[in-house]
């Protein structure tokens, strides 16, 4: 039996299988790494094996990332800027995409009896230690666009850290940032609450929203890469002859 057979006898995984089949075909393709992934697009969706503790909590996993995208869940992945910081753009929206589907879906992932750490590769159990020394050499003088990237980590739902080691580390953000950047990331995560709440599948104005309070502007970002009808802009419209980068 393979490893998606023996996944599929949890009928909460072989149910969500089914619906997901229904609207995208699923294939399956057998990886090595130490991560599972997914892309659905264009009518297909394709999951990548990894390892696992659990097969069946990571194909869940991957096929929650199927639905929400099959529901209609775009992913704002393009960005043309005029200037040299909308570049740091990109690893943020990719960040972005990733986890706000994660706040939004991972509350299916327990209800469905699957464990906090097993919402992650095992690769990911030193997660935290990781960021608690990114961290340390960060400071007042460091970009807010840095620490979101920090935050995204330590506000991530599930994990393999106790609710305790979050909050240390939630306070060890703050101690680091100077105060400014502190109510910035109080904002952002405020946002990213909000969007977990909600029941839109739009999350452009969450996106908006957080990329403005991180002081970008001169951005267009897009679902396509259709300029400028296919996304929006943070701070003032610009026409393509000002782009520097595409
Ligand atoms: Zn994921």
């Amino acid at each position: 039996m393979t490893t998606i057979e023996e996944a599929r006898k949890l009928p909460a995984v072989d149910q969500l299988y089914q619906s997901v089949e229904k609207i995208t075909p699923v294939e399956i393709v057998e990886g090595t790494g130490d991560y599972w992934g997914s892309s659905t697009a264009n009518g297909q969706t394709t999951i990548t094996t990894g390892k696992s503790n659990n097969p069946a909590a990571s194909l869940f996993h991957e096929l929650l990332h199927a639905e929400m995208k099959n529901s209609g869940y775009a992913q704002y992945i393009y960005v043309v800027t005029t200037n040299d910081l909308g570049k740091n753009v990109t690893p943020i929206l990719e960040a972005l995409d990733n986890e706000l589907q994660h706040h939004r879906f991972y509350p299916k992932f327990v209800t469905a009896g699957f464990r906090p750490d097993e919402f992650y590769s095992p690769k990911d159990k030193s997660t935290f230690r990781k960021t608690r020394e990114e961290l340390r050499k960060m400071g007042p003088r460091t970009a807010p666009q840095a620490f979101f990237l920090n935050l995204l980590t330590v506000i991530a739902p599930g994990g393999f850290g106790s609710d305790e080691d979050r909050t240390k580390l939630r306070f060890l953000l703050d101690a680091r940032c100077g105060a400014t950047t502190k109510e910035i990331m109080a904002d952002v995560e405020a946002e990213i609450e909000s969007w977990a709440k909600s029941e839109t599948l739009d999350h452009g104005p969450t996106i908006k929203a957080v990329l403005e309070r991180l002081g970008f502007n001169g951005v267009w970002v897009g679902k396509s890469k259709s300029f400028p009808n296919d996304g929006f802009f943070i701070g003032q419209a610009f026409d393509l002859a000002d782009a520097i980068h595409v």
